[in-house]
Parts: C-alpha cells; structure tokens; sequence
C-alpha cells in the first residue's frame, strides 16, 4: 500500500510533509520549516515521526530540528554535502543512498542546484517524490550555489521519473510561478488551464501541492527546454538544452 500523507503550511510559505506507511505504522517527516505546525500536524493526525528528512540546509528547512529531536527522539537523516550545517543531523545520504521506511524503501537523489548539496526523496514503490526547493509546481529553485547547467541535470534527473509520480514541494509559489510562465509560454493551452485552476485555488486559501511529473512536463517552462514554441518565442531555436534552461531561470530572476 502506498504511503499516507499529510502536508501542511508552515512559515509564511513553506510545506510541511509528515508520510506514514500504513502497514507498519512507521511515520516520517520531510523537513523541519517551523515547530509549532509541525506539531499540530503531528496531534491533529496522531503520526509520530521517528525520523526527520532534511532537503538542504536552509533555514526554512531546518528550523525545529533540534526542538523535534528533543522531544521525539527523531533520527535526523540529511545530505552528506550539507551535513555541517544541518543542526542535529545523525546520518548522511547521497546520490544511491537508500533508506528503509516501513515495507518500503527511501532513494536518495542528487539533486543540486538550489543548494550544492541538495537531496531529494524518491520512493518508487509509492510513487511519490520530495523535491523540496529543486522543482516547484510551474518552477524551479532559485540558483544560489550553482550554476544553471547544474540545476538542468537536476531538473532532467526528475523529468525523467514516472510520469505519474505525485511530487511534493518545499513553497507555495505556484501562483507566481504560473505567472511568469505565461509569459514564456504564452501560448501552451494545458499551462493557461493550469494557470486559471491555480488562481482559483489560492483565491480559496487552498494549496496547490502536490503536482505530478507529468503535469510540470506539459506545463513547467523549467522542464520544458527541448519545446519548439519556448525556443521559437526565446528565439533559441539552435541553443542547447542547458542553454535554455538558464535564459528561462535569468528571465526568471528579472521577472
Ligand atoms: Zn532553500
Ligand atoms: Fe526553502
């Protein structure tokens, strides 16, 4: 059976994430933004984390990690990278990690960009991925330690999934997100359905999290440096993929 999972705002714009595996009981946390929804999360479900995920070492990310571990006992598992600076942090993945989580097995992904050593969370056996701030509904993470051909191997790494997982992000930012990709994207129909669907989502207060591979390939400008209409209206018909991608993040940083 494929794990439940309960996401929640924290911060002014963050997600949290608790996941539970329904036959054992086994319950886990994808990052630590803020203690106190955290723990409301954790009472309004009943799930117990016993172990803290951590994406990448920013604050938002990493905030009530010790104040969790204190309370919980939680083992705090995070990117081998960053592991200096993830406060409590008890074991190291990277790319080939694997995790065991209920029946189920956790794969570690290289996935820099955001961060240098930014991981994300693949469970293949669920369909479900945690990108945290590598890809985001109709975007991607701002490069604040890489260069762009590095966040383009990341990004083509999880296009490269299922097209039916169901992935979860670090931000709410989809409305945003939607707006600047209208502005490359003009004229993609399935991104103008998104793009309205979006607006009535947040005029509601609802999230607009998950999303799926599949949605940000048909949608997501990030994921879609290989599409003749992006590269005609950029006028980079000749431009190599990474290329793409990294005028399409510089309109993005300027939008
Ligand atoms: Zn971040
Ligand atoms: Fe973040």
């Amino acid at each position: 059976m494929p794990v439940e999972i309960e996401q929640f705002m924290c911060r002014s714009d963050n997600f949290g994430v608790l996941m539970r595996d329904p036959e054992t009981g086994d319950v886990a946390l994808i990052d630590a933004p803020e203690e106190k929804p955290i723990l409301e999360a954790i009472e309004r479900t009943g799930w117990q984390p016993k172990l803290l995920l951590i994406t990448h070492h920013h604050a938002d990310h990493v905030e009530a990690n010790l104040a969790l571990k204190e309370r919980f006992g939680l083992k705090i598992i995070g990117p081998e990278a960053e592991a200096a600076k993830i406060p409590g942090i008890d074991d190291t993945v990277r790319e080939g990690s694997t995790i065991d989580f209920g029946n189920e097995e956790i794969q570690v992904l290289d996935t820099p960009g955001h961060t240098a050593g930014h991981v994300s969370y693949y469970l293949p056996h669920s369909g479900v991925l945690f990108a945290a701030d590598t890809l985001f509904a109709l975007g991607c993470g701002r490069l604040l330690e890489c260069p762009p051909a590095v966040m383009y191997e990341s990004l083509k790494k999880l296009s490269d999934l299922p097209s039916d997982t169901v992935v979860y992000c670090g931000h709410e930012y989809t409305l945003s997100n939607a707006q600047f990709a209208l502005t490359v994207d003009p004229d993609n129909k399935v991104l103008q359905e998104r793009a309205r669907k979006v607006e009535a989502l947040r005029a509601d207060n609802r999230p607009t999290l998950p999303t799926t591979i599949g949605e940000e390939l048909a949608t997501n400008p990030f994921l879609r440096w290989a599409d003749p209409a992006i590269r005609a209206h950029l006028g980079m018909q000749q431009a190599s993929s990474d290329e793409v991608f990294a005028e399409i993040r510089r309109r993005k940083d300027n939008f």
